[in-house]
């Protein structure tokens, strides 16, 4: 499993606390020297058991076609090339729709198997709020010129968990994006982190943060309507119709090794974590080792947010045995075969369940 960070955006969204940079001169040919060298350095940490290959942001789609071919051929000279089970590029609409048909038909030649489009909202007002790229419209444009570009496993991102969304907009969105046909969706509550923008505006008191009660409020909209849509509601914050479900965000939840290249990429060895700095020049990794306790409070909550859930004897060697019951008995965990997982009714509550467990 690779995953390659491109930390280049045109703009800011008002809520994002990811790292990234505007391009200006010669950022991409710096950023791309350096990540074809960090894929040399590191080949022999990259094992192809899924052979993933995940762009991620940043915005993927703002980096030129002919940077992201020079990595791609870098893994292949290094012995990780393609084909990939599932080559995943995530894709700012606005992009789609500028670069044109030809631009989504090259990013199939060059083996992408999978586009994840941050659309976040249906509503112009919203995704101006936003400070995002594209309109509704727009959104609409890039997927029907990827499905004519041949792209067959298309997600698209949506942002709830906003006191200004009204459940006339946020049904509307919902709607809007299983009207076009999606693969999979995947649906993230926003949450103020760091210095960002709306960070700025809570201080300021010029945006109050959504009640709890309004969150999930929220969520039980999305999952009753992606649930009628025939949706597999596979881990917290995805949907996918079935066979759909992602492979390699689904190795991050089984704790599969990984190799994050690029500024802030994050990797994971299986015994350790790493992580490179946020620093377009010369960004170097760090990293840690965890403990056996840390590792089994991450396989659990990492499973628990799943609908496959934890393996029940893993579960109770880790827990009391008590809290497990006494969870089964409030309805809180069930029990699945050998497994045990959150009810997706209970899915919203899945920090305070996992809390408890451990
Ligand atoms: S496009 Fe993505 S990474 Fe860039 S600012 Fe917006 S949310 Fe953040």
């Amino acid at each position: 499993m690779i995953y390659i960070h491109v930390p280049f955006c045109k703009s800011f969204c008002t809520y994002c606390d990811f790292y990234s940079e505007i391009p200006g001169a010669g950022m991409f040919e710096s950023y791309t020297d350096q990540v074809c060298a960090e894929i040399r350095r590191r080949a022999a940490e990259m094992d192809d058991e899924l052979k993933t290959l995940y762009f991620g942001g940043g915005t993927p789609s703002v980096l030129p076609l002919s940077h992201l071919t020079r990595i791609l051929l870098t893994l292949e000279e290094c012995g990780h090339g393609g084909p990939y089970t599932e080559f995943t590029l995530e894709a700012n609409p606005e992009d789609i729709v500028e670069k044109g048909l030809h631009y989504a038909e090259s990013l199939r030649q060059l083996g992408v198997n999978r586009l994840s489009m941050g659309v976040q909202s249906f509503d112009d007002t919203l995704l101006r709020w936003m400070n995002r790229r594209h309109s509704a419209e727009g959104a609409r444009e890039a997927f029907r010129l990827v499905r004519r570009a041949g792209f067959e496993n298309v997600s698209i991102d949506l942002i709830f968990g906003l006191s200004n969304l009204s459940d006339k907009v946020w049904e509307d969105t919902i709607d809007q994006a299983l009207a076009l046909g999606p693969e999979h969706v995947s649906c993230y509550q926003l949450t103020v982190e760091g210095d960002n923008i709306l960070a700025m505006q809570l201080e300021n008191g010029e945006y109050e943060e959504a009640s709890e009660e309004l969150c999930r409020h929220q969520y039980d909209v999305l999952c009753r309507k992606m649930a009628a849509a025939g949706f597999h509601h596979y881990e917290i914050s995805n949907f996918a119709r079935p066979g759909f479900e992602a492979i390699h965000n689904g190795g991050y939840w089984a704790r599969r090794p990984y190799v994050g290249l690029g500024p802030s990429a994050h990797s994971f060895s299986g015994r350790g974590r790493s992580w490179n700095s946020a620093v377009l020049e010369g960004y170097v990794q760090t990293g840690e080792s965890l403990s056996v306790e840390d590792e089994k409070v991450e396989t659990l909550m990492l499973a628990l947010r799943t609908a496959k859930g934890i393996d029940g004897e893993f579960l109770m060697a880790c827990c009391r045995e008590e809290d497990v019951h006494r969870l089964v008995g409030e309805g809180a965990l069930c029990q699945v075969g050998r497994h045990y997982r959150i009810p997706e009714d209970h899915f919203f509550v899945s920090d305070e369940i996992i809390r408890e467990l451990v």
